[in-house]
């Protein structure tokens, strides 16, 4: 059966406390539904309340980010060894990764193989700034972020990889343009297209790819209506829990349509 994957994006809100008060409602609110796979990614300090709390027929957890190296004299930084038992997804390549901590094709192509060799799903995020769009250099960017990142894996490991399409300008907090239908589904095609040339078109058609940009309640249903879109990557709006089960219920209601 295919499921429909909505991911939750918390970024670096909600303490412990807080994120605790936040599981709780979504606990409340939200519907176990066969047909939708629910996944939350709470900062990494609440990774592990949160995993105690949750019912894991509900939710999935997912790691916002990791370091590629899986021990050592790395200050700050948390492994995908030490997440593997917590977490079945981790984002990778998140455009504010990308963006604020200088992270590079390499860096994120590492960071996919680790996740892999540690049996976390990356979650890889991918999508071109306004700037990139307007030069018409989108196609480039995408090739460019997903042949790279998915440049050590086999055809066995990509049934393990979810592609996110989020155009940095649909984001919320960069400049929260909504995307149009046409303009996601042309680059979603572009992701399978790419991802034929290196794996087969069977690998293309069997890949996950979720959309993700100031997706709420409300639009929701359209960007889920989107042929080759399985699934969504709300940020903001899964902070808010009647935003977000709103978003599970769409799914839900997008599989019994
Ligand atoms: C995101 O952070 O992945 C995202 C898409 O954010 P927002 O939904 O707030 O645009």
């Amino acid at each position: 059966m295919k499921q429909i994957l909505i991911i939750g994006n918390w970024k670096m809100h909600l303490n412990v406390h807080e994120s605790s008060v936040l599981v709780k409602r979504l606990s409340d609110n939200i519907r176990i539904y066969r047909d939708v796979e629910v996944v939350l990614a709470p900062p990494s300090l609440s990774l592990y309340s949160v995993s105690k709390e949750i019912d894991r027929r509900k939710f999935h957890l997912a790691a916002q980010n990791a370091y590629f190296k899986d021990e050592g004299a790395f200050t700050g930084e948390v492994s995908f060894t030490m997440l593997r038992e917590m977490v079945e997804y981790a984002l990778i390549g998140h455009s504010e990764r990308r963006i604020y901590f200088q992270e590079d094709l390499p860096t994120i192509r590492d960071k996919v193989a680790s996740a892999i060799r540690n049996g976390i799903k990356p979650v890889l995020c991918i999508g071109e700034t306004k700037q990139e769009k307007d030069n018409g250099e989108t196609k480039q960017v995408i090739h460019d972020q997903l042949t790279t990142a998915l440049a050590d894996l086999t055809a066995e490991e990509l049934e393990n990889i979810v592609v996110a399409y989020e155009p940095v300008w649909a984001i919320s907090t960069f400049q929260g343009t909504l995307a149009k239908p046409d303009e996601i589904k042309s680059v979603i095609d572009l992701i399978r297209h790419n991802v034929s040339e290196l794996y087969g078109k069977n690998a293309a058609d069997k890949l996950k790819v979720i959309y993700g940009g100031s997706v709420d309640d409300q639009t929701a249903p359209g960007y889920l209506a989107i042929e080759g879109v399985n699934g969504l990557l709300p940020g903001s709006a899964s902070l808010n829990y009647k935003k977000f089960t709103g978003i599970v219920e769409a799914a839900h209601n997008h599989i019994h349509r």
